[in-house]
């Protein structure tokens, strides 16, 4: 099954999790009350697999805690009471209208997030700007890879996470993983790696931790948490120093190498080895691995981009490619591996608080006439740029911040940085609405709880890491009384007298998008559902019309910016925004798990999925000075908050490291919530902490 059509009872769709997609197919059974899952064995993403997440995605398929009425919490016991969709939807729509009364249209805040569908995120967006009239709109997206999106903005014009292919990387002759550990988070694409090697290709893996990828590698270095920048320094040094630029490509195809250059003259590889911890030694022979091949490929992911350095650090990992020539020749470039399975379309469509839909952003006149004559306003009424994700929560029940927010999408108590500060945010509002199919920590504290469908009830599109657009596709009947996301947003914006159509149908708002994205960078308009269901394997952005076959690869002859040519920008080391010292001298990171997914409000819920609770991977040398034993309770500190959980000793981590998976409340009250300031991400991946038994 191919295509991404039905066939009888089976459906054909995509796995409601991470950012590959990959392509499954549910079969209902017993008059709907089972649902099988089964892998589309030539779907050109998955080639069949799965991950244990994938195959029991159906858990949640008749579960007991699934949501099925509204729920209102009762001012006198403060207890959630059920009540029918009028009641709850007029009552948020009174309740919103009082709260823009008093202050303002900006005193309602709307955050969506970066699994939503593109109909969802789109109309998220539209529902905020049209019938709120709100700019305080913003996602957990902007946790996950805005500052590779805002480093490829930036240096090649535009952000697609992969400006080819994911296959295209078992043809290069060297593949370079930074801060990824796709052999746990996404593993059916390890067979890419394992067949690069195979062809005779290398696979460098960069991370703290000996992760199941880098077991996998050929080369693996142990940098220091949040020293990724200046090891990228290094090695652009380092390939500078072998005569190994690509002089006639950054003539022709670049512009500010002399500035990079300049730069990185100053990180000479000992130097970066002081910093980093890697040996000079690996510095000069991942560059002279790289100056070397004839096809590389350079991957960043979370564990580069999540630091309040992450926008500079992918500016560098990319100074690095295109000093080698790399990016727009075959089986070659830089890419970045997006995390959350929408994470790539739900940043484009406008839930951002800075952008439009197409990826135009929402201060550009030409961009706001365009969509405002799509929504049928006038460009003057859409509000303009808001806070970002971090910085909205931040304001939430201050004075002049948000009293009131609409949440889809999301579960910000446990994915939030800095989250007993959150939670406090979210405490002070006025009204808190959440959509959800369970329970979630942040439902849980709602004043209003709308339940909404999951991912094998409704149809609706997603564009995995790849910048390949799919069709999920229903194959079930929802729960009585659960209501989509869109059927959602319409009700809201018929009560608030929001002008416009607010449809419900997913393939309909879907056309509605590809015309309000129509010559913007992520161009949707030859794209429909109906295309989709007919292609094989799904069709690539930018795609401006009908017979345009789509854009699988970027960047061969020219680059987006206006001169066709890429940038090289001049980054520096800054060190990290809390350094470690002597009350907390340990660097704690954060990551996901094999058989988890984010906050975990969907995957700690499936039964046959472990739910192990939060632990902290610590070296034994580590443990040793400290009198921790594995699987005993240790503390650990930083300077928000603590988390009791046991240890696990391995030799996999660094000595001055600590690990702790983020799938559970606990971690991310650790976390630190300094910000980058281009993409304004956290950073989740590197704080100081201190750790006792
Ligand atoms: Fe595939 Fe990701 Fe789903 Fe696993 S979680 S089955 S890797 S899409």
């Amino acid at each position: 099954m191919t295509r991404e059509t039905r066939s009888g009872g089976p459906t054909a769709t995509h796995c409601p999790y991470c950012s590959l997609q990959c392509g499954m197919v549910l079969t209902p059974g017993r008059g709907g009350r089972t649902l099988t899952v089964a892998a589309r064995e030539d779907h050109p993403v998955s080639e069949g697999g799965l991950c244990r997440k994938g195959w029991t995605a159906a858990g949640l398929h008749g579960h007991r805690e699934r949501l099925t009425t509204p729920l209102v919490r009762d001012r006198a016991t403060g207890d959630l009471r059920a009540v029918d969709w009028d009641e709850a939807l007029d009552l948020v729509a009174e309740r919103l209208r009082a709260v823009q009364a008093a202050h303002g249209p900006d005193g309602v805040a709307v955050f969506g997030g970066g699994g939503l569908t593109n109909e969802k995120a789109y109309q998220l967006g539209k529902l905020a700007r049209v019938a709120l009239g709100t700019s305080q709109v913003d996602y957990n997206g902007r946790w996950c890879m805005s500052s590779a999106a805002s480093a490829s903005n930036r240096a090649f014009g535009i952000d697609r996470g992969l400006p080819f292919p994911l296959a295209d990387v078992e043809h290069a002759d060297v593949v370079v993983l930074v801060g990824s550990n796709l052999v746990e988070t996404m593993p059916p694409a390890a067979r890419h790696l394992d067949r690069c090697r195979a062809n005779g290709g290398t696979v460098v893996v960069i991370d703290p931790r000996r992760t199941a990828t880098a077991e996998r590698a050929d080369v693996h270095l142990q940098p220091v948490p949040g020293t990724d920048l200046p090891l990228a320094l290094g090695v652009l040094h380092a390939v500078d120093a072998a005569g190994g630029v690509d002089a006639a490509y950054v003539a022709e195809r670049t512009v500010g190498w002399e500035d990079s250059r300049a730069s990185a003259s100053a990180w000479w590889p000992e130097r970066v080895e002081r910093v980093s911890g890697v040996p000079a030694d690996e510095v000069r022979a991942l560059a002279s691995l790289l100056a070397g091949a004839g096809s590389a490929v350079v991957l960043t992911a979370r564990g580069a981009e999540q630091h309040a350095q992450g926008t500079a650090t992918v500016l560098a990992w990319i100074d690095v490619a295109l000093a080698l020539g790399l990016p727009g020749r075959p089986h070659s470039g830089y890419g970045c591996l997006t995390g959350q399975g929408n994470g790539q379309g739900g940043r484009e469509h406008g839930q951002k608080a800075d952008q439009l839909p197409g990826y135009r952003m929402i201060d550009d006149p030409a961009a706001r006439d365009h969509v405002a004559a799509v929504w049928g306003v006038d460009a003057a009424s859409l509000p303009g740029p808001g806070r970002s994700a971090y910085e909205l929560l931040d304001a939430l029940g201050t004075p002049g911040g948000p009293r009131a927010m609409l949440v889809h999408g999301s579960n910000i108590v446990v994915s939030a940085p800095n989250a007993a500060h959150v939670t406090d945010r979210l405490a002070a509002l006025d009204l808190l609405v959440v959509c959800d199919l369970v329970m979630s920590e942040t439902a849980a504290l709602a004043d209003v709880v709308l339940p909404v469908t999951q991912w094998s009830e409704e149809s609706g599109t997603t564009t995995n890491l790849e910048g390949r657009v799919l069709l999920r596709q229903r194959a079930v009947a929802p729960p009585a009384g659960v209501r989509s996301d869109l059927e959602v947003m319409a009700g809201l914006a018929e009560r608030l007298g929001a002008p416009g159509t607010w449809s419900t149908d997913p393939a309909e708002v879907f056309d509605e998008l590809g015309r309000a994205s129509a010559g913007g960078r992520a161009d949707y308009a030859g794209i429909s559902h109906a295309r989709i269901a007919e292609s094989d394997g799904g069709v690539f952005w930018p795609c401006p019309d009908a017979d345009h076959p789509g854009t699988p690869r970027l960047f061969a002859d020219a680059f987006a910016h206006p001169d066709g040519r890429a940038r090289f920008v001049a980054v520096d080391h800054l060190g990290p925004a809390e350094p470690v010292d002597e009350a907390f001298p340990v660097h704690l990171t954060t990551g996901r798990v094999l058989a988890q997914y984010q906050s975990g409000a969907q995957t700690r819920r499936v039964r046959e999925l472990p739910d192990t609770g939060p632990y902290v991977e610590m070296h034994p040398m580590l443990a040793d000075r400290i009198g921790a034993y594995d699987g005993e309770p240790v503390v650990v500190t930083t300077r928000r908050g603590e988390l009791k959980a046991p240890a696990r000793l391995t030799t996999a981590i660094r000595p001055d490291t600590v690990f702790v998976p983020f799938h559970w409340v606990g971690a991310n009250r650790l976390t630190s919530d300094a910000l980058d300031p281009a993409s304004r991400m956290p950073a989740f991946k590197v704080c100081a902490a201190a750790v006792r038994a």
